[in-house]
């Protein structure tokens, strides 16, 4: 079990209504105009859902990720991010380009593991509560406050940034994602040089059609009251969890 906990651990970093008609939408749409055009309609799915306080497997909205998408058993996105995924896949692999999820939805239950495994296994290195919070901070979320909550954030093929820089392994993966994510909707979150927030993440993607409503609910509904129930929770409020962490993000996000 601890090993079990660990390898999620390690896959760290770190939704609902009706998108059905968006599906439709898109059909033979050059992808970067639905992109745009899908931004305003998603909402509001309720705090729960956006704190992750609900179960995908039976969730309406959510669908299983199965291979050739991903190695991994269990995981699930919502559909319509599942949808713009498979797209983004195919025209990747047209250009030799191998994109694989290696993390996609993860509950509240599931953030809540991440976090105290860490928290734990921090307790050496950074004894005081707020140190060992911002060290996890640098790239898992408090449960509650994790994009990986909506069904609409995937971690792509490492987790790791030199494996995507100058020689690494998905240089030409990163490439290509930045040159074309954008044009099935997926945008990246937590880039270089941004003011506040997690440390840049260049295998985690976002589709922006539905996080972005998303986000803006999250931001008028949800505050630091909101983020409890894990070891260190109380820190929640000090660290601008909502303002730095959840809300300090890439702007083409947002
Ligand atoms: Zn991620």
């Amino acid at each position: 079990m601890s090993v079990l906990l660990w390898m999620i651990g390690f896959f760290m970093s770190g939704c609902q209504q009706t998108a059905q008609d968006q599906v439709s939408r898109n059909a033979g749409v050059p992808a970067s105009v639905h992109a745009q055009a899908d931004t305003s309609v998603k909402s509001p799915v309720g705090a729960d859902y956006l704190l992750g306080k609900f179960n995908p497997a039976t969730h309406p909205d959510f669908v299983k990720v199965d291979k050739p998408y991903t190695d991994r058993a269990g995981m699930m996105l919502r559909k319509e991010t599942f949808e713009a995924f498979k797209k983004m896949w195919a025209a990747a692999r047209a250009d030799n380009i191998s994109l694989r999820i290696i993390s996609s939805t993860r509950n509240f239950d599931q953030q809540k593991n991440i976090w105290e495994t860490k928290w734990e296994r921090f307790a050496k290195d950074a004894p005081a509560p707020k140190d060992r919070a911002l060290k996890i901070l640098e790239f898992s979320s408090m449960p509650g406050s994790s994009r990986h909550h909506w069904g609409t954030d995937i971690d792509l093929n490492d987790l790791n940034n030199p494996s995507f820089e100058a020689g690494g392994k998905y240089q030409k993966v990163y490439e290509w994602l930045s040159a074309h994510a954008h044009e099935y909707g997926f945008c990246q979150p937590y880039t270089a040089g941004r003011a506040h927030g997690y440390q840049e993440e260049k295998w985690h993607w976002s589709f922006s059609p539905l996080s972005k409503p998303f986000l803006e609910e999250y931001k008028k509904t949800i505050s630091e009251s909101d983020i409890t129930g894990f070891k260190g929770a109380d820190l929640a409020p000090e660290l601008h969890t909502v303002e730095y962490y959840v809300g300090g993000i890439n702007q083409d996000c947002q």
